[in-house]
Order: structure tokens, then C-alpha cells, then sequence
């Protein structure tokens, strides 16, 4: 009867078609309409997985990739996990060259999904041979017919959203979207959404969100690189201290910096008010349309679509951490942090 059996084949057919939701309460002191494309519905729990798959199937494509070869990375993020997902299904090697800054709980995710990881120092330069590009650049040359990711400087990762993120989004909103909002990078989700959205009505207006600390932002105004905005902040995945090939800054309109408090107390107010646990950067995205929409860039009209990029369980131990937000100065007193403990 396996007929009658409704069952996808493996989980990379759950890739993509994430739903849009509509948000509520969080953006109710301001005029439009937002939705929320939630990128954690995808198997990896990430917006990472439509890159992982769509790079992949472009080497198997080229003939670059066949059973048993290697894919390798440098990264012990979203982009690692989704890597190491699609590896298992396909049956390749995974490596991951982390640094020794990736927390222990990201490390055993990693290794769970299959990787072999690398965990290289954190503090050497990007030319020493013990840093984590270089030790993947190593491997990549010694290991024949491995495929090297490379996300930051990947024109198909700008090719994985203007192949599936982008009509989705055109799709799910029949073309009734004025703004599209994204966290950038790598830069791949905004600017290959945006390139396919554009195709389609070139009055859609792109708005990427920055950190501040990223040289991104000053990069789209003036050309120039600047070394001046680049300082440590706790985000992680926004904003960068390097200009990314994988954006394509002709792409966005105009960027919004935010900053990590703030991004912290919105990524926590989603959860409260939309039911929505996400990560930090969903709650970075919310708050830069929160400035942007202070600012008068929406009105009654607007139809405002933003990424939500990934789930809230990765960062149990940093944003929905009482502690954490403690020790950063997150929490104006001690009464806000007691605010949120639980009362028997
Ligand atoms: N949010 C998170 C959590 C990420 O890991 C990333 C990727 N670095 C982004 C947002 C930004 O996406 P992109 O790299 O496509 O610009």
C-alpha cells in the first residue's frame, strides 16, 4: 500500500516555500502592512538551507561533484548546519573549518548532522596557514573534486534566492509588495531577491539592514571602504568588516544600521507579541523597520515583506538568556531582569 503513503522523500523537499505571516501588534504605532517570510519553516531551521541546496545541485550539475566527494566551508553557522543536512541526504563529506570562538553547542550541532570539523585559532591573521580559510583553502586544494562553498564571494548563492525567494515572495504577495526588507551578510537573500523583485516592478523599494560595526552601509553611500566603522558587536550573521562579491549593492535602495540591545529586546518582543521565537536577526530586522517606519518611510499603503532568517533555539544562551542580557547591560535594572523570572 506504500502507494496510499503521503510522504515527502527526505527533508530537502521540505526546502523553501516558507509561509508569509502577518504581523500584528509588533508594528501597530506604525501606518502599512508588514509580513513576515519565516525562514526557520525550512528543515536546517534556516534560510542557509536554499543556498546549501541550490550550490550543491549546480556543482552536481557541472559534473564537479559526484558521490562520496567533499564539500568544505568555513563556518559555524546557519550555512555549516544546512551544508552538513544536504551532505547527509546526498551522501558527501562535509568539513567545517570553525573558529575556536564557535561555541561548544554549535561545534556538537555540527558533528551530529555529520561534519568533520576543524576547529582552527581564532586569533591569527586570515593569511596565517592555522586560520580557518586557510586551512579550508588547504584542504581544498589537496582533497581533488572537493567544492569549496565560499559563501561571501559565491555568485550562486545570489542565484539560490533569485531562483526560489524571490517568486515566492512575488507569488504570495500577487505582486502587491512596496518595500522588501532583508539582514545582510553575505548579502546573497536580499540581493538575489531583490534582482528577481525589481525584474518584476522596479518601484519596489529594498531596504538592507546593517550593524553597526559593518562597513556595509557607508559602502552602498560612498564606494569607499572604510575602515573607521569597523568595531566588535555581537550580532551574529549581520553586517560585515569586508565587502561581500555576493551583494549586489545596485540591488538595495538604501540601508538601515541597528544596534545589538536594541535587536535584542525586538527579537524578544516578537516572541511576546507574534508568537514568533526567532533569532537574533529577526529581531534586528524588526528594529531596523522600526527606525526606518520612525522615520516616515511607510505609509497606509505600503506592503512591507522582511526575512525572518532563523530560529530562536540557537541563541538560548545569548538573547533569550536573562544572564546574558544581564551581563551585557541589556537590562535598564535589576527590577526588568526580575521582570522576567518566573513567581511562585
Ligand atoms: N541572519 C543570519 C542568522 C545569518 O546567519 C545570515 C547569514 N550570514 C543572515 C541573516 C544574512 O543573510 P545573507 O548572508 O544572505 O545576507
Amino acid at each position: 500500500m506504500k502507494e496510499n503513503i503521503q510522504a515527502y522523500n527526505n527533508v530537502l523537499e521540505l526546502i523553501g516555500k516558507t509561509p508569509l505571516v502577518k504581523l500584528n501588534k509588533i508594528m501597530k504605532d506604525f501606518p502599512g502592512n508588514y509580513y513576515a517570510k519565516i525562514e526557520s519553516f525550512n528543515p536546517g531551521h534556516s534560510t542557509k538551507d536554499r543556498i546549501a541546496l541550490y550550490i550543491i545541485e549546480q556543482a552536481e550539475k557541472k559534473g564537479i561533484l559526484k558521490p562520496g566527494s567533499t564539500i568544505i566551508e568555513t563556518t559555524s553557522g546557519n550555512t555549516g548546519f544546512s551544508l552538513a543536512m544536504v551532505s547527509v541526504i546526498k551522501g558527501y563529506e562535509c568539513i567545517l573549518a570553525v573558529s575556536s570562538k564557535s561555541s561548544k553547542d554549535k561545534i556538537a550541532m555540527l558533528k551530529n548532522m555529520g561534519a568533520k570539523v576543524y576547529v582552527c585559532p581564532a586569533h591569527v591573521s586570515a593569511d596565517d596557514p592555522r586560520s580557518y580559510y586557510q586551512v579550508a583553502k588547504r584542504l581544498h586544494e589537496e582533497i581533488k573534486g572537493s567544492v569549496y562553498i565560499n559563501q561571501y564571494f559565491n555568485e550562486l548563492n545570489i542565484d539560490a534566492h533569485y531562483n526560489s525567494t524571490g517568486p515566492e515572495i512575488w507569488e504570495q504577495t500577487n505582486g502587491n509588495l512596496t518595500h522588501f526588507v532583508a539582514c545582510c551578510g553575505t548579502g546573497g537573500t536580499i540581493s538575489g531577491t531583490a534582482r528577481y523583485l525589481k525584474e518584476k516592478n522596479n518601484d519596489i523599494k529594498v531596504l538592507g539592514i546593517d550593524a553597526y560595526g559593518s562597513v556595509l552601509k557607508k559602502y552602498h553611500e560612498t564606494k569607499e571602504f572604510d575602515s573607521n566603522e569597523i568595531y566588535p558587536y555581537r550580532i551574529e550573521g549581520l553586517g560585515k568588516n569586508l565587502i561581500p562579491t555576493a551583494t549586489d549593492f545596485e540591488a538595495i535602495d538604501k540601508f538601515e544600521k541597528v544596534n545589538d540591545e536594541d535587536s535584542a529586546h525586538t527579537a524578544r518582543e516578537l516572541a511576546k507579541t507574534e508568537g514568533m521565537f526567532l533569532g537574533y536577526t529577526s529581531g534586528a530586522a524588526l528594529q531596523g523597520i522600526k527606525q526606518l517606519a520612525a522615520q516616515g518611510e511607510f505609509d497606509e499603503n505600503s506592503n512591507v515583506i522582511v526575512i525572518l532568517p532563523d530560529h530562536g533555539s540557537r541563541y538560548m544562551s545569548k538573547v533569550f538568556s536573562d544572564d546574558w542580557m544581564m551581563e551585557q547591560g541589556f537590562f535598564d535594572s535589576q527590577h526588568e531582569a526580575d521582570a522576567t523570572k518566573v513567581q511562585f
